[in-house]
């Protein structure tokens, strides 16, 4: 079975598990544990932004699920399970 690898589509940046995103709400949190849902105030991103230049990456937005490479088919489902199982748990 391939690896998944996450990466950005646009510069092939590599976010490690140190690595955080910040929501409009003010939290701070790593995007690929919750499949881009903001585990404070629920928002779903369906785009993803890259780190800064300054930081390794090209600053540039791309769908969050692109950012997911040698994505099979039953691992997306896996990914919109964790999105579910996340909803329900924040409400
Ligand atoms: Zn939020
Ligand atoms: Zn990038």
């Amino acid at each position: 079975m391939a690896e998944v690898k996450i990466s950005c589509p646009k510069c092939d940046w590599e976010p490690t598990p140190a690595d955080v995103w910040q929501c409009t709400c003010g939290h701070v949190w790593h995007t690929f544990d919750t499949a881009g849902r903001c585990p404070s105030c629920s928002k779903q991103w369906e785009e993803t932004c890259c780190h800064e230049p300054a930081a390794g990456g090209c600053g540039r937005w791309s769908p969050h699920m692109e950012w997911y490479r040698n994505l099979d088919g039953w691992l997306k489902e896996e990914i919109e399970k964790i999105r579910i199982r996340v909803a329900e748990t924040i409400g």
